[in-house]
């Protein structure tokens, strides 16, 4: 399967290059424009689509008439070609179509008129090459840029933009990623990592025993926010106008930050377990349980699942929902799983009929990854020694535990 991420990239060019980039995107787009006016026709059966044809037609008058290189010469024929295919099928269908018109706003790079280096791109133009250094530290899900800046990912087609004076870069990355179950013989029947979500002290804790991220100071540095917010918004002001936006964003970005760390130390968790799934308490069973949950709060479990649904996918990794009752209140013990009201206090788990005690929340990520081994048993036969990732090793879905020792 391949995956695909599209990374957006600020640039910081310089403004001795503005012109001479500016100049690209005209003459890009005077290409472009050449191919579709040539291209068109009002009847569907007249509208030339075949990339060679067009070529053959139109490249010597183009580069007659422009100073762009014979790559972008190129690019700008292709994008007139699809816009030209994805007229044609519109009319086939019966529906509207216009010639279309390229506004000069963007550039098609490819591997001949676009270098990557790991702080700067340098890319083709009109006259000499330009570079200009990354400026995005983080891509829009939390991902810093960087990790999609290596050889595992193939850099495809890139398109240069500009917005309000700034210019982005948009980059297709690939990967061809094999599901999980089919990498390692060993985990063939699936391996499951469960997660449990928390308003308060550890926001996920995983049955390998991982207590990760502060619900706590997430909590507190929204309600902060919320009160600060609340003052500014009573006087009224330009100025607190103006600081409630700045404080906001801020906090959006510390909160997208902390929820994409989060998300990243349990997909690591699955990946470095040899788990094939990731089990999570669906949205709805969580509100339920946890009735006092803020929108914020909820808000901030749904971005979790996202970011761990996106980037398990870059492992092959599959990320379930299970709507498990009474996984605070049973006893994720081996074959144990008694199950009783007075067997939780709090952060305490000890269970009344077998003795064990457990941190609460491993007990109830244990049961929730537990669940989803159990769905998969129910499901098919397939998955028969589907097991759950625990601390120090696995355990089967016959509560038969395997120390990590033992693992081959
Ligand atoms: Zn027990």
């Amino acid at each position: 399967m391949e995956v695909v991420r599209n990374i957006q990239v600020k640039l910081d060019v310089s403004e001795e290059d503005y012109e001479v980039l500016d100049e690209t995107f005209e003459q890009f787009r005077q290409a472009a424009q050449h191919v579709a006016d040539h291209g068109w026709d009002d009847n569907p059966y007249g509208i030339t689509d075949t990339k060679n044809t067009l070529h053959e037609e139109t490249y010597s008058d183009v580069r007659e008439k422009l100073s762009l290189q014979s790559s972008l010469v190129q690019s700008a024929r292709n994008l007139a070609t699809d816009a030209l295919s994805n007229c044609k099928d519109r009319k086939f269908d019966g529906e509207k179509a216009s010639k279309p018109e390229f506004k000069g706003t963007v550039v098609v790079y490819n591997g001949r008129t676009i270098t990557y280096n790991d702080d700067h791109v340098s890319l083709a133009t009109v006259d000499d090459r330009v570079t200009a250094e990354y400026v995005t530290p983080v891509n829009e899900d939390g991902t810093p840029f960087e990790d999609y800046w290596t050889d595992e990912w193939e850099k495809a087609e890139a398109t240069l933009h500009k917005r309000d004076g700034t210019y982005y870069l948009h980059v297709a990355v690939k990967k061809e990623v094999e599901p999980a179950d089919s990498i390692d013989e060993e985990s063939e029947n699936g391996v499951v990592l469960g997660v449990d979500l928390n308003v308060d002290g550890y926001v996920a804790v995983t049955s390998t025993g991982a207590f990760l991220g502060n619900a706590d100071s997430l909590n507190h540095r929204r309600n902060e926010y919320e009160r600060r917010r609340g003052n500014l918004q009573q006087t009224g002001t330009r100025s607190a106008h103006l600081t409630i936006k700045s404080i906001g964003s801020r906090f959006a970005r510390w909160s997208a930050d902390s929820l994409h760390r989060i998300s990243s130390e349990i997909v690591r968790e699955a990946v470095e377990n040899d788990c094939t799934a990731i089990a999570f308490e669906n949205l709805k069973h969580i509100r339920k349980r946890i009735s006092n949950a803020s929108k914020f709060q909820q808000w901030a479990f749904r971005e979790l699942q996202r970011h761990v649904e996106y980037k398990a996918e870059e492992y092959g990794i599959d990320v379930d929902d299970v709507a498990p009752a009474y996984t605070s209140q049973r006893c994720s013990h081996g074959e144990c799983g008694f199950t009783h009201e007075n067997n939780r206090d709090g952060d305490e788990f000890e269970c009344v009929k077998c003795g064990k005690e457990l941190h609460s929340d491993y007990n109830a990520a244990r049961n929730i990854g537990w669940r989803l081994v159990q769905h998969w048993l129910k499901s098919g036969a397939e998955r028969a020694t589907s097991q759950l990732a625990l601390k120090s090793g696995t355990l089967n879905a016959n509560g038969r535990f395997r120390p990590t020792a033992l693992r081959s």
